[in-house]
């Protein structure tokens, strides 16, 4: 279909006119359609390989904006899409014919520095929450890119800077304001409905569209020392085999990657580097900046860098480090991940072989330390799938034309497949631009996760995920 075609069949997949403006004077919001000014800017998400055409937006100013679109798809029966900060690899924020529940306008951020606490709306970015938290010198574990939304990353887990010392994002949330597939407003704790805060834990939006977050807060900064350290590739199998070694005696402090690359052809490379190989270790020392200058040294010893830019960093910086290497809307992703048992020779050789062929020079093979305090929290306490993993593989595959889009996908897919060996079949659904990994992704858990989704979305009105079939 051209995109004329498309834009009529969406049309089609609403209700009449006069259905669609009485729900639309009902919301604080707005409601958008094909063809209504700022339409086609609120379907983009962040993947330029996404292009749907839902039949409604919802222009969500709150809570009861939610719950009125929540009763109004149901009413209709049309397909929802639940959008944060429309993030996902996989586009979930978005759908054809459709109503996307947008939440990006609700950004209310407040702290309560004496509780160590903060309370966001869902629409919030982890940028926008990390400088209101930082103002007063506290976090919470949120993820390393600054535009990601806090919503579908906590909900799905959330792995940051912080994972080792202070756990994931779902260890320290403390509530959430979710509307439910019957459309009413709920509040999830420990002690408000403990089931269905367990399964917001990890189970992603399977569960209804959450409102608002709470989590708890730690002192964290306002600097940290930061490495960011480049390597030839010449050296990459050492300073790999180095890095599984470094990481089992790091203290929790410390959460490191390891990251195969492409030198991009910028003057703080060598020019002779640029479109060649590299290696490099990025670390956050969670603790006083001159222990984290030492904790972090060893990485930065490994023989002549190509670059080393690191530093100590006002913590907000850090988590704006990866930002420009993930612009929204320009370029076309796909992404794979799985835990690794462990990184042995033979992992990293094939590792090595499997980034050497990327088709793309902006994709990455990225190794995520994991561990520390995240690990220590029981298997099945929250609904997150994996914990006791020491490493996270993520297969990035990142490019620009549209014509290049089997190469680079038959590649990520490639790639997982190839490290089945060194990997449990379960992967990160933040991650994942697969379907149809749930059962694999949440292991054990998910017995418990599907009769949750039975009881409060048995009609699976909230499917655009890493679906939890209620049958
Ligand atoms: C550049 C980049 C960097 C990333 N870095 C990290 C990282 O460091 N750590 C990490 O753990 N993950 C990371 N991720 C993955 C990230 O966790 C997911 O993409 C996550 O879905 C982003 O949240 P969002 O709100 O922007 O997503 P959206 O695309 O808006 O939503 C994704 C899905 O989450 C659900 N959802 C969203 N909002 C709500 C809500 N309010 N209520 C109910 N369900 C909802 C829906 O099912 C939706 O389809 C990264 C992704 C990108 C693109």
């Amino acid at each position: 279909m051209n995109n004329e075609q498309v834009r009529i069949t969406a049309e089609r997949a609403a209700p009449d006119r006069g259905v669609v403006e009485a729900f639309a004077a009902g919301l604080r919001g707005g409601v958008l359609w094909p063809g209504a000014a700022g339409y086609d800017e609120a379907r983009r998400v962040w993947n330029g390989m996404i292009d749907r055409w839902p039949a409604l937006i919802a222009r969500c100013a709150g809570a009861a904006d939610v719950a009125a679109a929540v009763r109004f798809a149901r009413a209709h029966g049309l397909l929802v899409a639940v959008r944060g900060g429309g993030h996902h690899v996989a586009g979930s924020a978005v759908c054809d014919g459709g109503l996307v529940i947008d939440l990006s306008g609700m950004q209310g951020i407040r702290v309560d520095p004496a509780a160590g606490t903060v309370r966001a709306e869902a629409g919030a970015t982890w940028g926008e929450l990390d400088r209101a938290t930082q103002t007063w010198g506290l976090a919470t574990p949120g993820g390393v890119v600054s535009d990601t939304g806090i919503a579908g990353l906590t909900l799905g887990g959330g792995l940051g800077w912080l994972r080792r010392k202070h756990g994931l994002a779902i260890d320290n949330l403390l509530a959430v304001e979710i509307v439910t597939a019957d459309g009413r407003l709920r509040r999830a704790s420990a002690r408000e409905e403990p089931d269905l805060f367990w399964a917001v834990r990890g189970g992603g939006g399977n569960f209804g569209v959450v409102t608002a977050f709470e989590y708890r807060l730690h002192p964290v900064g306002p600097e940290v020392m930061f490495c960011f350290v480049f390597y030839p590739a010449r050296v990459a199998g050492a300073a790999l085999r180095f890095f599984q070694g470094y990481c089992a005696g790091a203290p929790d402090e410390v959460s490191a990657f390891a990251i195969l690359g492409t030198v991009p052809a910028a003057p703080l490379f060598p020019a002779d580097a640029h479109g060649a190989d590299f290696v490099l270790f990025a670390a956050c020392h969670a603790g006083p900046v001159e222990e984290g200058a030492r904790a972090l040294q060893p990485l930065r010893e490994l023989g002549a860098p190509l670059a080393d830019l690191s530093a100590p960093m006002p913590f907000v910086e850090v988590q704006a480090t990866f930002d420009a290497d993930y612009p929204a809307g320009e370029l076309r992703y796909y992404w794979k991940s799985r835990y690794l048992d462990a990184l042995s020779d033979a992992a990293i050789d094939r590792l090595l072989a499997l980034a050497a062929e990327r088709p793309s020079p902006l994709s990455t093979v990225d190794i995520w330390q994991l561990g520390g305090a995240m690990s220590r929290v029981g298997a099945g306490d929250t609904a997150f799938g994996r914990r006791d993993a020491p490493f996270l593989l993520g297969v990035e595959a990142n490019w620009a034309a549209p014509a290049e889009d089997e190469r680079n996908i038959a590649w990520a897919r490639r790639a997982c497949a190839a490290m089945a060996p060194f990997a449990t079949a379960r992967s990160y659904p933040n991650l994942e631009a697969g379907e149809g990994l749930a059962r694999a992704a949440y292991g054990a858990n998910y017995d418990r996760l599907v009769a949750l989704k039975r009881r409060y979305d048995p009609a699976n009105l909230f499917r655009l995920n890493q679906n939890l079939a209620p049958s």
